[in-house]
């Protein structure tokens, strides 16, 4: 039986999506009981490693334009973003830049001790407010410790949700598991913002953390939800070898190159105006194509790459502005970047796709809000520009919280409760899971998936390869692995992998079908069967509802304002 706790206002997720929310929602209804679940703890959310900037639009005097910033995001995004959902993200940042700076934030500054900005992909005008390279590390802490003013806020720290409860039409509370003592609990709420982060541990190669996994988007998909546009998936430019930890594009915002095996900067093939800043699917690409080209070179590892020269930036700026990174390479790499040529590969990133939300980030379910990167509201389309997630967190995140809080103040009294839901829930989870006959091991079974992932829907892709693809996949969710070992009560992190790995099938299907049917190819998804642009057959975003049967696929118009589509180019 599930032990029960009551709140008016629930957030799933303690990022920078989260911590936002609950900042807005603290104090829009001061008297709210505000509960923030998260798997783990506070600081250790994905959001604390985000390392080179928060896209805005600040230096109006000195030449940039909000404007500007809308048409950047709009192109970058392959002419798949939301026009209006664009505009809201642009008009809106620099006012959350400047809340941040109010709360403590240390953004660096200039000489004249403005806050500075840096280059980043794609845009025209350097526009990304950074603090060195830790962006997200200090970002969360200022909003954790503006979190602390609050009296209403609880956290629910090493949670574990499960599930979403509600009664057809609107939201009644979520399930989950407290992992310290393994209790399941039934957590009722008017109303909840999900704020799960992204997904990229779908990927073997990737900048995500471990726990980057998609039981956020899974719980929204089990209570009906869509999943949108799951098939634009980022890989970024510079992972380095052997590890895939991320060197920020702050790397190349600061100046470095990109050269192949010739010793070319050959960006300048790819992307004559603007060479390595340009978007990062045009970079990747770009990379992979030299290195099919027989242009890159072989690490030890075996894995193929290209060189990252950050030598001529020089000893005293590497270590002032991308200090994180000369570190990061020497301690992984054994790399000086200051000395030596840093060896990478496009990784797994960022999911442009997520829970479908209106431009108000409103679910399809009454009372559930979604944020930050498990949302997607449209903003990036099918390619995001670096430091506009960050960006969409805080402003996002500020929007649901808003809402939600206003909608758990005028609740009405709740009808009643589906204990039978509940109990559904904790037989699928125990008996289901928990309590499952599988033999086959469940870590395993998670690296062949995430291989598949790698190898199948990366940076090129073709329709004969997603097939397979796809086709392992349900071959290899059909293998006898559901099982836990461990059977402790306490901080049970097997029982916890299984479940994440159970979610990250049904959605590694929609990433894999979703390519599959777009016949295209559009920002971050490159068929090169299909290597044109398609506006007529598909200028619209994918829509993926779940069925036991397998994804109901549908389509989703796309909001066009100002800008017509045009070819891209840069
Ligand atoms: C290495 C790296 C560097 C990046 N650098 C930048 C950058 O410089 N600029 C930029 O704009 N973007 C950057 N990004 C992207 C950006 O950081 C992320 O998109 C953003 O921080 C996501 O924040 P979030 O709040 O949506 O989720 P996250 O920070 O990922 O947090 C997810 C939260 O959900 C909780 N959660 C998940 N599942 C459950 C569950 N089942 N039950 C309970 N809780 C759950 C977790 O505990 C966690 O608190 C970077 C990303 C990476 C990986």
């Amino acid at each position: 039986m599930a032990e029960r706790l009551t709140y008016d206002m629930l957030i799933c997720g303690s990022g920078l999506a989260g911590l936002r929310a609950a900042i807005a929602a603290a104090e829009a209804g001061p008297s709210l009981r505000i509960g923030i679940v998260s798997k783990l703890q506070v600081m250790r959310s994905h959001s604390v490693s985000a390392e080179g900037g928060t896209a805005a639009a600040i230096m109006e005097d000195e030449g940039d334009t909000v404007e500007s910033h809308i048409y950047d995001t709009v192109k970058g995004s392959d002419f798949l973003a939301d026009q209006d959902v664009a505009e809201l993200l642009c008009t809106e940042m620099p006012s959350e830049i400047y809340a941040l700076e109010r709360w403590g934030m240390p953004w660096s500054r200039r000489e004249d001790g403005r806050i500075d900005q840096r280059n980043f992909g794609g845009y025209s005008f350097p526009r990304a407010t950074y603090a060195s390279d830790k962006v997200g590390f200090f970002e969360m802490q200022t909003l954790y410790d503006t979190c602390q003013k609050y009296g209403n806020i609880e956290y629910l720290n090493e949670w574990f949700a499960t599930s979403i409860i509600h009664d057809g039409r609107r939201f009644m509370g979520l399930t989950a598991i407290e992992l310290a003592t393994g209790s399941f609990y039934e957590l009722r709420a008017s109303s909840l913002v999900i704020a799960t982060g992204g997904a990229g541990r779908l990927y073997s190669f990737s900048t995500y953390a471990l726990s980057s996994t998609p039981d956020g988007l899974d719980m929204g998909l089990r209570a009906g939800m869509a999943l949108k546009d799951m098939e634009f998936v980022q890989f970024h430019p510079t992972g380095i070898l052997p590890s895939g930890i991320l060197i920020t594009e702050g790397a190349r915002g600061e100046g470095a190159y990109l050269l192949n095996k010739d010793g070319q900067r050959f960006m300048k093939r790819y992307a004559p105006g603007k060479m390595e800043l340009a978007p990062r699917d045009i970079v990747s690409r770009a990379i992979m194509t030299e290195i099919l080209e027989g242009r890159g070179f072989r690490h030890e590892t075996g894995a193929d790459c290209i060189k990252l020269d950050l030598r001529h930036v020089g000893d005293e700026r590497i270590r002032e502005k991308l200090g994180a990174i000369r570190e990061i390479s020497i301690k992984f790499s054994g790399i000086d970047p200051s000395e030596d040529l840093l060896d990478v590969r496009p990784v797994c990133h960022y999911m442009m796709g997520g829970l479908h939300t209106d431009i108000a980030g409103a679910t399809e379910i009454r009372g559930v809000w979604a944020a930050g990167e498990a949302a997607c509201n449209s903003v990036h389309g099918s390619n995001r520009l670096g430091a506009n997630s960050t960006s969409e967190c805080l402003v996002w995140g500020r929007i649901a919280g808003e809402a939600a809080a206003r909608h758990a103040l005028d609740a009405k009294e709740a009808g009643p409760w589906p204990h039978h839901l509940v109990a559904a829930e904790e037989k699928r989870i125990y008996d289901g899971i928990f309590r499952g006959g599988g033999h086959e091991n469940p870590y395993e079974i998670r690296q062949q998936l995430t291989d598949i992932m790698n190898e199948k829907a990366y940076v090129y892709r073709d329709g004969e390869g997603l097939a397979d693809g796809l086709r392992q996949v349900r071959k290899l969710r059909q293998a006898s692995w559901m099982h836990v070992d461990d059977k402790a009560p306490q901080y049970n992190t097997n029982f916890v992998n299984v479940m994440e790995i159970d979610s990250m099938f049904r959605v590694a299907e929609i990433v894999l079908l979703g390519a599959l049917n777009r016949r295209e190819s559009r920002g971050a998804h490159a068929r090169t069967d299909h290597p044109s642009r398609d506006d007529a057959n598909f200028l619209h975003h994918t829509l993926a509802y779940h069925d036991p049967e397998g994804p109901i696929m549908r389509t989703h118009p796309v909001t066009i304002t100002r800008y017509r589509p045009v070819e891209r180019k840069y």
